[in-house]
């Protein structure tokens, strides 16, 4: 069982990252992954008062706190219009409502799991991720750093025009996923964030321009063989790497369908 020795409800950042140095200190989203360790923890840092469960759009960007919960992400009607609703269709099969409730961005993010929808939806955006020390990094990279005593404060996502779409497969509704699947056009070129591979969500963009101008079922296909070729899949109890392999273009094919139908 979980064992938590102190909880600190913080009240500004500075507090919670001189207590999160310590090794055995640990922020504190909604918890539901936290739940489940064995760990004994020394404190808890709550950052629940900071004003972070936010989503402030502006002009030029969405600002994500990170203490927005999974469903403010999927009810936010801005997000929704701006992604055509590729950020609701990423989170709805995530548990239930009540445990969407709940669950954090600075959670999602901050674990860079392998079967992580909300990973794969924002690599597909012009996306970077503030924290605390290291200050404004790309998801990007982000997602190949490893988990250090920092603390993610927000998600900014610029709001360059975009088409995108978001696909995911499942053996069941609220299940993890088996594949995830995020296409985006920004300044006309296509890119591809594939998650649950069973690693974590990767970026595969045509930096070339290979598949530019206008999209045609034939090329989307195309698009979907360059992604699957780029990227290394393995197995798990949900499937195999090659049934991975072979989904991953028909998913990447119907998304870029899914986007271009509805921009
Ligand atoms: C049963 C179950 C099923 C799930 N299914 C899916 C799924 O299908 N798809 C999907 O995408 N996700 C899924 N998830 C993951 C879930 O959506 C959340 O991502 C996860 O619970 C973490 O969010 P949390 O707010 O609960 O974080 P917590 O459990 O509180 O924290 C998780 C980790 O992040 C750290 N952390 C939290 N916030 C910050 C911060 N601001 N800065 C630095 N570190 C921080 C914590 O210290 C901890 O290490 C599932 C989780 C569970 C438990």
């Amino acid at each position: 069982m979980l064992q938590l020795k102190q909880y600190v409800k913080v009240a500004n950042l500075d507090e919670a990252y001189e207590l999160n140095k310590k090794k055995n200190s640990v922020i504190v989203g909604g918890m539901h992954w936290l739940k489940m360790s064995k760990t004994a923890y020394g404190t808890a840092i709550d950052l629940s008062g900071l004003g972070l469960d936010e989503i402030v759009e502006t002009e030029e960007a969405f600002e994500i706190g990170c203490m927005v919960s999974l469903r403010q992400l999927e009810t936010h009607t801005g997000l929704n219009t701006y992604t055509a609703g590729a950020v609701r269709e990423a989170v709805k099969d995530i548990v239930g409502v009540q445990f969407r409730n709940t669950a954090t961005v600075g959670g999602s993010i901050w674990g860079r799991y392998g079967f992580s929808d909300v990973l794969t939806v924002f690599l597909a955006m012009d996306t970077t991720v503030v924290c605390h020390k290291a200050g404004e990094i790309s998801l990007k990279e982000f997602a190949t750093m490893k988990a250090d005593r920092d603390i993610l404060v927000k998600l900014i996502v610029k709001k360059k025009p975009i088409q995108i779409a978001y696909l995911a497969q499942r053996h069941a509704r609220t299940d993890f996923p088996m594949l995830t699947c995020a296409v985006s056009c920004i300044d006309g070129k296509w890119a591809a964030s594939i998650g649950a591979r069973p690693s974590k969500a990767m970026l595969v963009a045509d930096d070339e321009m290979l598949f530019a101008g206008e999209m045609t079922e034939e090329k989307a296909k195309a698009f979907g063989n360059y992604v699957a070729e780029k990227l290394v899949f393995g197995s798990n109890m949900r499937g195999s790497a090659d049934y991975r392999r072979q989904i991953t273009p028909v998913l990447v094919k119907r998304a870029i369908m899914k986007a271009g139908k509805e921009q």
